[in-house]
């Protein structure tokens, strides 16, 4: 027996190899990859130029100290102000992290503004994260039971809903900011409206408040945009990113614009990983990949191609709730839980999940290609069709 704390059910396979959207396991059999570790392997498996830039990377340095300059992280700090339009980066190594930062950052400027109990605003089914600030600002009472207390200073409003917001800003005093994913991930695929998204900035200037998204699952060109509020035509204050950062390897971020850039200053905030020369080369050849390689616009179109695959081949089918999405960032809802799926997927060669009880999720690479976004729609549409019909 493996000495694993047990943390997670784990499905009965183990993967040795991968190659673009496909992994093997260790009797020699392939899967189709439609989860990418949970958003985690944008460019998929074994990518020739991240393989390069990588092994380039490990024999030359691998980690220094954040009390040295670190020039791989001031290159993809550069680059990810430009495209994000945004000041300032902090990294560290998980989207719980990122967001630890953003939390902190938060109080700590509700204190220069003279608030004493500072409070951040999130929303129901939102998840941050499994560290206690995270959690506590998580929307989740499964995910919180048993580890109270939990971090105070959170008020939770349900999700797309502009008047409860509306509400908390008349009565209460310290709120310092709002923390949202403009699509929730974990929660179900639930996006929010533009107009809301607009909203919320448009508040958050008349209120001082800083407008803080978490895009770890949503971010860096799944939804055919770098940033899925950028469809909104908003900028945030505060940005969060991880899982698709690195391709693999572990980065998360913290990024920081307007009123939020300058609010830490040494000794405020840190990280012995973060930043890395190894993390920070894995993040910088993924943006480059991803701009060279248009993959933002593949999102969209292999995007389009497998929900209206889904639709199609699901549109007589009774129990199915929607199919949603953005890019490629796909919730299938049915009017039952249906985590069973999972394992008749893995039998038929094919990796999903499944969300919020009753919303298979798909996260594939955005290097999918239109044959294996086809296959996954064929293979996926007679297992949903044949569990409904039980
Ligand atoms: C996964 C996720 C997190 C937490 O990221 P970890 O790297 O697991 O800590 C935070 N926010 C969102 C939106 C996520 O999807």
């Amino acid at each position: 027996m493996p000495h694993l704390m047990n943390t997670y059910g784990r499905l009965p396979v183990a993967f040795t190899h991968g190659e673009g959207c496909r992994l093997f396991d260790e009797q020699g059999k392939s899967y189709l990859d439609g989860m990418s570790g949970i958003a985690v392997n944008t460019l998929g498996h074994n990518h020739p130029r991240l393989v390069a830039a990588l092994s380039r990377q490990v024999g030359r340095l691998m980690h220094t100290s954040n009390l040295y300059h670190i020039r791989e992280a001031e290159d993809a700090s550069d680059h990810l102000a430009r495209i994000a339009k945004m000041d300032e980066v902090f990294f560290c190594n998980s989207g719980c992290e990122a967001n630890e930062a953003a939390i902190k950052l938060a109080r700590l400027y509700g204190h220069q503004q003279g608030i004493d109990q500072p409070a951040i605003i999130v929303m129901e089914q939102a998840f941050h994260g499994r560290t206690l600030a995270t959690l506590s600002a998580t929307g989740n009472r499964k995910a919180q039971a048993g580890f109270e207390p939990l971090v105070s200073g959170f008020v939770r409003v349900p999700f797309d809903d502009l008047a409860a917001i509306e509400q908390v800003a008349l009565h209460n005093p310290n709120v310092v900011a709002i923390l949202f994913e403009p699509i929730q991930g974990e929660g179900g695929i639930n996006i929010a409206h533009h107009e809301y998204m607009r909203s919320l900035r448009t508040l958050c200037n008349e209120k001082n408040w800083l407008l803080m998204v978490d895009e770890v699952q949503c971010g860096l060109g799944r939804t055919g945009a770098w940033f899925a509020h950028q469809h909104a035509g908003i900028l945030p204050d505060v940005m969060t990113l991880a899982k698709g950062l690195g391709s693999g390897v572990p980065i998360g971020a913290c990024l920081a614009a307007g009123r939020a850039a300058g609010v830490f200053q040494p000794g405020n905030h840190g990280s012995t990983f973060g930043g890395n020369p190894l993390a920070c080369t894995a993040a910088l050849t993924t943006l480059k990949v991803i701009e060279t390689d248009d993959l933002m616009t593949r999102a969209t179109e292999l995007g389009e191609l497998i929900r209206d695959g889904l639709r199609h081949g699901l549109a007589d089918a009774d129990g199915i709730v929607e199919v949603r999405g953005d890019g490629l960032l796909i919730g299938i809802e049915l009017d039952r839980p249906c985590g069973d799926l999972v394992k008749r997927a893995l039998a038929k060669g094919l990796l999903i999940n499944v969300t919020a009880d009753k919303v298979v999720r798909l996260l594939p690479a955005l290097v999918m290609s239109d044959a294996e976004g086809t296959e996954l729609v064929a293979l996926l549409v007679p297992l949903i069709l044949d569990f409904l019909k039980e």
